[in-house]
């Protein structure tokens, strides 16, 4: 590529959404996506209203002007009437607004006195009421990625939109399940300043919003919009980025489309594209202006509750702790708050096993039975009962995966068979054993050891053992 993008006059921001679990913004509905038949479907046109400012919006006007309508798959038992836009809206999820609160903070926002729900005016269809639902919780916040401070100039909750499932010429589909799951939308400043800067802002970000553990999670529950502009070019904004890793490809390529067009002579649009697949981009609406908002009056205004937020450690920092606290690797530790693993628990419990043995077993015993055996296990429900007997001393530690292996091919383990002895009655035995061979090598006589206590006593503490007894 070899783009010069100081030379270029690149800026880049970038927003992220991310939905959360729970149940939906505006009413009592769950998140559940759901891609089944509908109980029913209702027809419906929208209109473009004026915005604040007595203005309506291009990007409304360009859909209005398809002269399209909208079907919308309907669900008896997760969708309500607040969903087809017939009832309004209930009083904002208190759950959603604590973790966008939460976020805000997180990334050094100053929140707003008084949160006020607004209306943007949407008009292809993806919301039955013609307008999304938006509130801003935070601004002139930062986000910290390797050196450089990038500023954070918003932080909203909104509602998700409906899902698209068919575009025709006359009418558009819609389904209705996705709509009024709560949405959290941060947005940076046009600080950002090489397209990898841009993967690690929206990665950072995306981790931050992940250690609230309010988050959904798969494909499509976050998603990154990325806004740029060359000298001599025009502000785009690229829509549906589905992986980091994408970012900076897709970025490049409009880059070069950019300055395509510069050489040509010809002046590149502002306009909103979309990511392809192929790291293209493609031609999708024009920019929307500032004339779609509008206050929502169906909900009174908040004034949030600063004191009650709490910040909680992120992702990020709770794996150096337990690399740090444990000694584990940086991989073992980032799995474990992955998965969120109660890790403390284990250790504090099993005070006789080690910390990197129970992290191995939980993290790295059922990866390895699935490679070796391509058996499923979930380890959880075994683990407390193995190390339980591990740490008494009942079973060795080294016998929990084999048992694990023979409870994943639907085996009912023998504990008897991996009953270990004792260490004194394995230090008689020893001292016997060098009585009897004095001549044997010591790795002939661990050789004879482990023959008879295979699986039954930890092959680091007999060697350790008859190095001390041959002295
Ligand atoms: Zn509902």
């Amino acid at each position: 590529m070899g783009l010069d993008y100081e030379k270029l006059g690149l800026k880049i921001g970038i927003e992220c959404h991310q939905q959360l679990e729970g149940h939906k913004l505006f009413c009592n509905c769950p998140t559940e996506i759901r891609k089944d038949n509908p109980d029913f479907k209702i027809t419906r046109r929208l209109r473009a209203s004026a915005g604040e400012v007595g203005r309506v919006d291009q990007a409304a006007l360009y859909e209005q002007q398809k002269h399209k309508y909208f079907v919308y798959h309907a669900y008896n038992d997760i969708t309500c009437n607040v969903e087809l836009d017939e009832e309004p809206p209930h009083p904002v999820n208190q759950e959603a607004l604590k973790a966008a609160l939460q976020v805000a903070k997180m990334l050094n926002c100053k929140i707003v006195d008084e949160i006020q729900v607004m209306r943007k005016t949407v008009i292809d269809g993806s919301n039955t009421s013609g307008f999304q639902r938006t509130m801003l919780i935070g601004m002139n916040g930062f986000v910290e990625v390797g050196n450089r401070k990038i500023g954070i100039e918003s932080a909203c909750l909104e509602e998700e939109a409906c899902q698209i499932i068919e575009r025709k010429k006359e009418y558009d589909v819609y389904n209705l399940s996705r709509l009024g799951i709560p949405l959290i939308e941060i947005a940076t400043s046009a600080d950002i300043k090489t397209p990898e800067e841009a993967r690690e802002v929206a990665a950072k970000i995306g981790m931050i919003l992940r250690s609230t553990g309010k988050c959904k999670r798969g494909i499509g529950s976050i998603r990154q919009d990325v806004n740029l502009s060359i000298k001599g070019g025009a502000r785009v904004e690229i829509k549906g980025f589905q992986e980091y890793k994408s970012i900076p490809k897709i970025m490049n390529y409009e880059i070069e489309r950019q300055l395509k067009l510069i050489k040509q002579g010809k002046k590149p649009e502002e306009q909103v594209r979309k990511a392809e697949p192929d790291f293209t981009t493609s031609y999708l609406r024009p920019m929307p202006g500032m004339d779609r908002m509008y206050p929502e009056t169906d909900i009174p205004t908040i004034v949030p509750e600063i004191k009650d937020v709490k910040i909680v450690k992120t992702i990020e920092e709770k794996t150096k702790e337990l690399e740090k606290n444990y000694d584990i690797s940086k991989d073992l530790a980032s799995q474990l708050v992955k998965q969120n693993i109660d890790f403390e628990n284990y250790v504090n419990k099993y005070k006789n096993l080690k910390a990197k043995f129970i992290a191995d077993t939980l993290i790295n015993a059922p990866k390895e039975i699935k490679k070796r055996f391509g058996k499923e296990i979930n380890v959880f429900e075994y683990a407390h009962d193995l190390f339980a007997r591990a740490d008494s001393g009942d079973i060795p530690s080294s016998a929990v995966f084999e048992i694990l292996t023979e409870i994943a091919h639907s085996k009912k383990p023998d504990y008897d068979k991996y009953k270990g002895i004792s260490d004194k009655e394995l230090e008689k035995e020893i001292a016997e054993l060098i009585k009897k061979n004095p001549d044997a090598p010591i790795k002939a006589l661990m050789g004879m050891l482990m023959a008879k206590y295979r699986g039954k006593v930890d092959g680091k503490k007999a060697m350790d053992l008859l190095k001390k007894h041959m002295k």
